[in-house]
């Protein structure tokens, strides 16, 4: 895909000219290829299929982590966005960001002596997704202030990003989000998460599979004619808008975590391997994690590589832990250029573990049981990795998993292997009150591109 296919490259060519200041964001396939913010943002992926890196990571200063203990999440939140994107905005729009992304908590709390789980799914489609959406929205909006045209975002999703994606960008201004869903293959909960909405949120139901709903958003990225009429983006979970901000929760964390005095081994329950990656640039920005758990389900290509072998993307396997069902991680390249490409160093500071649907389902069972914590299938995997790990180095560490949604929305699972009738949180309930709103599309591009054309 060149770049004069997708935007107008001119506007970009004199921004980047000017923004020569400014943080430039590389290319993983290319370092020399380099944009600002801007771009990096409105293209989501490098013309060169590569995943967008900034190209410097600022250390926090020491006195940043003297005072994290007695600061709110959002003013550690300032700091932190201030240091990554400083050169691009100024104070009351980092403040503007932060405010409108942290809106709900992510509370650490202890499972177990030595254990803990950090909750990221306090937000609003219940999924650690939110704080990535909200993000990403909020600066989309901010930086096409000015611009006369709107943005059309589309996306196509299997159910937990379309959710996250429409509630992080409703009533955004100046944006309007399309969703094309398979029909009949997402569940009832997730179809209302993102169809009851309305507003800017733009819902159609392909008669179709979930692959036909990319490849219709994909031949519009490409449709070169449609492109120079509206200006069409993606806020998928490459794009470093959504990317960056997930760092904010591991600073977060380690400083309401009691025992400081251990060393830190952080478990992180993986697919696209995003928030993963997020970890690893907080950690290269001076936050003392001493190791990251890789736990994945069966879909084991990146603990596969930690264990010696190759990179190599498969075909993905349905299990339990569905938001996790990915054979072709798309962001392992970002950590490892976050180690500087060293892949000895990667396998040093990344330990790996997979698990299949049993094992996931039993430690269910067992934490419940022994400790009355509810884990989701996803959060369970997290869990089961950084045990593993504990096992094998005894007292020095004090762990910490990510639990990366709320087990109400996995509940047909959670009920089945648990043996009970989870109560939904009452935003669950909320969504399933609302209205659907969806126009039924053909699986066909050309339906989709009448579609775009008339909306205007
Ligand atoms: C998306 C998702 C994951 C995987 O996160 P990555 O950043 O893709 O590794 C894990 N758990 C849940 C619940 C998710 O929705």
């Amino acid at each position: 895909m060149t770049e004069e296919l997708m935007f107008r490259p001119l506007e970009f060519k004199i921004l980047n000219l000017l923004s020569s200041f400014y943080m430039r964001y590389y290319s993983t396939n290319n370092p020399n290829h380099q944009v600002g913010l801007k771009e990096a943002v409105i293209k989501g992926l490098a013309p060169d299929q590569g995943l967008y890196m900034p190209e410097h990571i600022p250390v926090m200063p020491a006195s940043f982590f003297e005072d994290l203990p007695t600061m709110t999440f959002q003013e550690m939140a300032y700091e932190v966005i201030g240091a990554l994107f400083g050169e691009d905005l100024n104070l009351s729009q980092v403040k503007a960001l932060v405010d409108h992304t942290l809106v709900f908590d992510a509370p650490l709390v202890k499972v177990e002596e030595g254990v803990y789980s950090l909750e990221l799914f306090h937000g609003p489609t219940l999924a650690f997704k939110d704080f990535g959406a909200r993000f990403c929205s909020k600066l989309m909006s901010m930086l096409m202030e000015g611009e006369e045209r709107k943005v059309r975002v589309l996306v196509a999703t299997s159910g937990d990003t379309g959710s996250a994606v429409a509630n992080g960008f409703y009533k955004v201004p100046g944006v309007e989000v399309i969703i094309l869903y398979p029909k009949g293959k997402v569940s009832a909960l997730q179809e209302m998460q993102f169809t009851t909405l309305g507003e800017n949120i733009h819902c159609l139901e392909v008669d179709g599979v979930f692959d036909d709903c990319q490849r219709m958003v994909k031949e519009a990225f490409l449709d070169q004619e449609l492109n120079e009429k509206m200006l069409l983006t993606s806020a998928n979970s490459i794009n470093i808008a959504r990317w960056i901000p997930q760092c904010l929760y591991y600073f977060y964390a380690w400083c309401r975590l009691p025992e400081k005095d251990k060393k830190l081994a952080v478990s992180v329950p993986s697919g696209n391997f995003g928030n993963l990656g997020a970890g690893i640039l907080a950690e290269r920005m001076g936050l003392p994690i001493d190791v990251f758990v890789a736990s994945t389900n069966v879909n084991k290509i990146v603990p596969d590589f930690l264990h010696g072998l190759n990179f190599k993307a498969k075909p993905s396997i349905a299990t339990i832990s569905n938001s996790m069902d990915v054979g072709n991680p798309s962001n392992f390249y970002r950590l490892l250029a976050l180690y500087g490409n060293d892949e000895a160093l990667l396998r040093k500071k990344v330990k790996g573990f997979f698990f299949d649907d049993e094992d996931t389902a039993k430690v269910m069972k067992k934490v419940q049981c022994e400790t009355g914590y509810t884990l989701d299938p996803h959060g369970a995997v997290g869990y089961l990795g950084l045990r593993n790990f504990l096992r094998m180095n005894g007292d020095d560490y004090v762990g910490i998993f990510l639990e990366t949604a709320h087990p109400g929305k996995f509940k047909s699972v959670v009920d089945k292997v648990l043996g009970i009738d989870l109560e939904l949180p009452d935003r669950l309930k909320e969504f399933m009150k609302g209205k659907k709103k969806a126009a039924a599309l053909p699986n066909d591009y050309g339906a989709f591109r009448e579609f775009l054309s008339s909306a205007n």
